[in-house]
């Protein structure tokens, strides 16, 4: 197999966390690092794509929320000050559902958090600020004023060229076939030759069980089908900043519904959280699910007070779960050489900036300076 010579660093994945990871790196002075990824940046096929994530503090995890700060208060700014472009778009985030449910969890964590930021609304002014939801009796409502739409596959972008300018090699259709960890260095082997390599960091989203089989069973991947729609109302009334990002959670299995303004792309964006019920493969590539799109306009019909018009388009994007949707990010258990990014459950990308950081510092020192991570670490282990 031809040679592609030696690194300090190989990331595998250039998706948001691969990306974040090598900016962060980058911004280390770490010099010697490559990024293997089979695609194109900015492909369909994974995670990362698509014109617009939600980013907000309510959470129904406290460990996340703190993180959120030092995201929000740090690394965001950062990443947008060196990539000279705004990437996260504020507005109001509207998170609702009935209190004796799910939501008490979200209701409980925003109790511990700053009333300016996430306030509790009672019913009639939640319909009065939100009036696009239909609220019921026994909801409760949360305004989450840290909220906003962050610019994906901008930040997609400008990650890769950051990542690139501070000397970071990407290679490109380039796919990881096998990795060996016998080897000191290790041997990371690829359809276009092999690497040596001092340390490894996998980010490779919904293939992590395909390529680390031993923490296969800890994560699940999950194809989602995510509409766009034309609601019946005036066009700006649809974008930001009248019409918020928001997540609707009741009981049940996939309880969790969430949404976006029209934003880089004609129609709100809407969606069923899918965290259960199937395992799929990220190599099949299946077009979105008409059932479940159609279970998403019917969603709609019910919560949301401005009637569909018609939906505009679709798309399909991969979760990887884990049981309880904490994140992996963890040094291999057998080899700490290698580190690990994978599990992200839906709901990663506000947080990519801080654990591209986490995964920097795990490779370089073992350990991190973001505080919460640390106090949590348990948390973010690999899962038996
Ligand atoms: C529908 C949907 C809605 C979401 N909404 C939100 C939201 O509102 N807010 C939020 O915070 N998060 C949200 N998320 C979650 C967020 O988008 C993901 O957590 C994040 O994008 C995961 O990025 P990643 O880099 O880990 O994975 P990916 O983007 O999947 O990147 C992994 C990369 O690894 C590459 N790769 C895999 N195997 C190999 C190999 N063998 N060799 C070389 N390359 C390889 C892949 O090609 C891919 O590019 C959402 C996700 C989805 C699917």
């Amino acid at each position: 197999m031809v040679s592609l010579g030696r690194r300090d660093v190989v990331i595998i994945g250039a998706g948001v966390h691969g990306l974040a990871t090598a900016w962060q790196l980058a911004r280390r002075g770490v010099r010697s690092v490559t990024i293997l990824e089979q695609f194109e940046v900015g492909h369909a096929r994974g995670s990362s794509h698509g014109a617009a994530r939600i980013t907000r503090s309510s959470y129904a995890s406290l460990v996340y929320a703190q993180m959120m700060r030092t995201a929000r208060l740090e690394e965001w700014p950062a990443l947008e000050k060196d990539a000279g472009e705004q990437l996260i778009h504020p507005c109001e985030g509207c998170f609702f559902g009935p209190e004796k449910g799910p939501f008490a969890e979200y209701l409980a964590v925003a109790e511990r958090l700053d009333r300016t930021e996430v306030e509790r609304l009672d019913r009639a002014t939640a319909q009065q600020r939100f009036p696009m939801f239909r609220f019921e009796e026994g909801d409760a409502c949360l305004i989450d004023r840290t909220a906003g739409v962050v610019a994906a596959d901008r930040t997609v972008a400008a990650l890769a060229r950051l990542a690139a300018a501070g000397g970071v090699e990407i290679l490109t259709s380039t796919r990881v076939l096998a990795i060996d960890r016998s080897r000191d260095p290790m041997d990371v082997h690829t359809n276009r030759g092999r690497l040596e390599t001092e340390k490894l960091i996998l980010t490779v989203g919904p293939w992590i069980g395909a390529l680390v089989p031993e923490i296969a069973l800890a994560t699940t991947p999950i194809r989602q089908s995510v509409g766009y729609f034309e609601l019946d109302g005036a066009p700006q009334s649809m974008e930001l900043p009248q019409f918020p990002v928001w997540v609707y959670s009741e009981p049940g299995p996939n309880g969790l519904w969430y949404g976006l303004p029209a934003f880089g792309t004609s129609g709100v964006k809407a969606a069923q959280h899918r965290t259960a019920g199937r395992r799929d493969d990220p190599d099949d590539e299946a077009a979105a699910s008409e059932a479940e799109l159609a279970h998403i306009e019917a969603f709609l019909g019910r919560r949301i007070r401005w009637a569909v018009k018609r939906r505009v388009s679709a798309e399909t994007c991969f979760y990887t779960m884990t049981a309880n949707e904490d994140y992996i990010l963890a040094q291999h258990p057998g080899d700490p050489r290698v580190t690990i990014g994978a599990g992200f459950s839906g709901h990663g990308f506000k947080l990519a900036p801080v654990s591209g950081r986490i995964l920097a510092e795990l490779a370089l020192d073992g350990r991190s300076t973001v505080s919460a991570y640390e106090q949590h670490r348990a948390q973010f282990q690999i899962q038996k």
